[in-house]
This record gives C-alpha cells, structure tokens and sequence, in this order.
C-alpha cells in the first residue's frame, strides 16, 4: 500500500505551507518588474535607481552626514557603504572612497551626457547609485570618489542594529 509513497502529496503540500504569501524564498538575484519598482518606490527613488537620474546637489538626505553606520541600497537593502569610507568632498552628494566591499556593486561605462563616466549600480538589484571618478586629489586612500545619490542609500546608524559599544 506504500508503493507510491506520500512524497507526490508531499510535495504538493509543501507548495501550500506558504499560506499564500507571496515572500517565498528571495532569490540572490533580485529581479523585479518595472511595474513593482514602481509600486514599491517614491517616484524620486524610481527616476534615480531605476532610471539613472541624479538627485540635485546640497539636496539629499546624506550629503552632509556623518553618522557612524552603513549605507544599504535603498531598493533592495544590500549593504553598500558604511561612514568609515564616508568624506567630505562638498561636492553635494555622499562621497565614499570605497565600497563597503568589492562584489557589492557594478560599474558600467557610462558615455551619456558627452562625459565619459562610471556608472555604479548596486550588484544585488542593479539599481543605478551614481558614478565613480578617480584621481581628484582628495587625498584619500584610493583618490577616488564614489559620487551617490543620497535617494539611492538608507543609512542604518550603528547602533540602531546592536547594542553599540563604545572604544574609548
Ligand atoms: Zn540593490
């Protein structure tokens, strides 16, 4: 009498487990529609990530931050930067001069607007960040500036996700 088994019905009964939710495992790759990025982003976070705008200077959230934390992609959460790479260019967007770690986002060559740029995007949704210049002089470990649009980062200040313990 078990020469079927119950794993037919088994699998079909893990199918159900979920209880029609529709967050069921999240693939490593985030691939969503455009109609989702719209539902789940402001329009001003949807023409920057999505889009590739650029948000004006001086008008971000993070531009003159320095709240110790990391910086995740505003669309899908991945950890990009965090404050120690953080500096102040005055250029009036968030400047970092490294990502949190390499791996975490992309770079395209960007040649829109007649300028020959890097573009970078988020590795885990590939939503558009900003752009990477180099050799500016701003004196930091890798002279390069990674120019990103506040609207494109969620900061999470340390301490907020653990219990903060000081060194001093
Ligand atoms: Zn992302």
């Amino acid at each position: 009498m078990s020469i079927f088994g119950n794993s037919i019905f088994g699998n079909k009964a893990t199918g159900m487990v979920g209880g029609g939710q529709e967050d069921t495992a999240a693939a490593n790759t985030l691939q969503k529609t455009d109609a989702q990025w719209r539902e789940e982003l402001t329009p001003e976070e949807y023409h920057v990530l999505r889009q590739a705008g650029t948000e004006r200077p001086y008008t971000g959230e993070y531009w003159d931050t320095h709240t110790e934390g990391v910086y995740q992609c505003r669309a899908c959460g991945a950890e990009l930067f965090t404050s120690n790479e953080k500096f102040d260019s005055h250029c009036g967007w968030p400047s970092f001069w490294a990502p949190l770690t390499e791996g975490k986002v992309r770079y395209i060559h960007d040649r829109t607007l007649g300028m020959d740029r890097i573009e970078v995007r988020c590795a885990s949704c590939d939503s558009h960040l900003g752009h990477v210049f180099e050799g500016e002089g701003y004196g930091t470990p890798t002279d390069q500036r990674y120019c990103i649009n506040s609207v494109s980062l969620r900061l999470v200040a340390k301490g907020d996700a653990g219990d903060g313990q000081s060194r001093d």
